[in-house]
């Protein structure tokens, strides 16, 4: 979708993890060093990591010591030096227009609109109230208290410091290397899925995947799918969100908008990612879903716009 060019996305919950000295950079072929992007879900310590798409596990490392890494404010100045490009990206990201233009924009514009819509469904749907969760985006890698983040893992939601990390350039990722379009709801599906976790947890639904983390119909596959219902379920009341000023965030929602989530959603299928990766399919290692569950789950919630028509784990067919 669209941004307006006029919306003022400044006071977004995102801050920037900076860059981080691991080298993970952007190399080619830096994704699959581990088990192949078709591997199992990145576990780290106890903890879950709802990363995007299957990880493979390569990135994580144990590291208790970086609670320093947690602000409660906007931006973590304290962290990361004056140098660095994301900082001072997203701190130039001030308007709709800014987010149309730019991919660090757009994370931020995303979960101005993503967050402003669960903090009056949420509580109308459940009774719950929303409490917010930044979103850490980062060049490189940085440290998450779920662990380290990088090109590697792809984004996730760590629970521990309920925090959202993207990595900058996994949007280029998702079309270079994953085959998705390159429309923008491609690309803020992926911020609401993570948001979708997010809810999950406050919910405490999360654990669920922990409990069951492999298999085609497994809690793991379920937790996904539902993130991606909930992430279309921001999609159907998207439009109607506003900054603090009444402006709406985004413009109409279009056809062409949906072909790109729905081929987001396709190219993060657990079917397509281990036949790229290996040429074969087995459905008993699959964390995510497959292509057209996902597809499925993402239109579910975007044609109903109802919360309780995304319980995944009382489904009985999951496509
Ligand atoms: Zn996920």
């Amino acid at each position: 979708m669209t941004f307006n060019d006029n919306a003022d996305i400044g006071t977004s919950d995102v801050s920037s993890g900076g860059s981080g000295g691991g080298g993970g950079g952007f190399a080619p072929g830096g994704m699959v060093a581990g088990g192949g992007i078709g591997g199992l879900v990145l576990t780290v310590i106890i903890i879950l990591i709802s990363n995007f798409a299957g990880g493979n596990g390569g990135g994580a490392t144990s590291n208790a010591g970086n609670a320093g890494q947690v602000a409660g404010n906007q931006y973590d100045n304290g962290q990361v030096g004056g140098s660095d490009s994301v900082q001072q990206q997203l701190a130039a990201c001030r308007t709709g227009a800014d987010a149309n233009r730019s991919d660090v924009c757009l994370i931020k514009a995303t979960v101005a609109t993503v967050e402003n819509f669960w903090t009056t469904y949420l509580p109308k749907a459940t009774g719950k109230q929303y409490t917010g969760a930044v979103a850490v985006v980062y060049s490189g890698s940085t440290q998450s208290s779920c662990g380290t983040a990088s090109n590697q893992t792809g984004p996730f939601y760590c629970p521990l410091n309920k925090k959202v990390y993207i990595d900058a350039g996994f949007f280029s990722e998702l079309s270079s290397k994953y085959g998705a379009d390159t429309g923008q709801l491609a690309k803020e599906y992926v911020v609401a899925h993570e948001y979708g976790h997010h809810i999950q947890d406050l919910l405490g639904a999360l654990g669920r995947a922990q409990q069951d983390p492999q298999g085609a119909t497994s809690g793991s596959v379920r937790t996904e799918l539902q993130a991606d219902c909930y992430a279309g379920l921001w999609a159907h009341y998207a439009t109607t969100t506003t900054d603090a000023n009444g402006t709406a965030y985004l413009k109409a929602i279009t056809a062409s908008d949906i072909r790109s989530a729905l081929s987001a959603a396709s190219a993060v299928g657990d079917d397509r990612i281990q036949k790229q990766s290996s040429g074969r399919v087995n459905q008993d290692t699959w964390t995510h879903g497959s292509s057209a569950e996902r597809q499925h789950w993402f239109q579910t919630g975007y044609q109903t716009g109802q919360l309780n028509a995304c319980d995944t784990f009382n489904a009985t067919s999951l496509g």
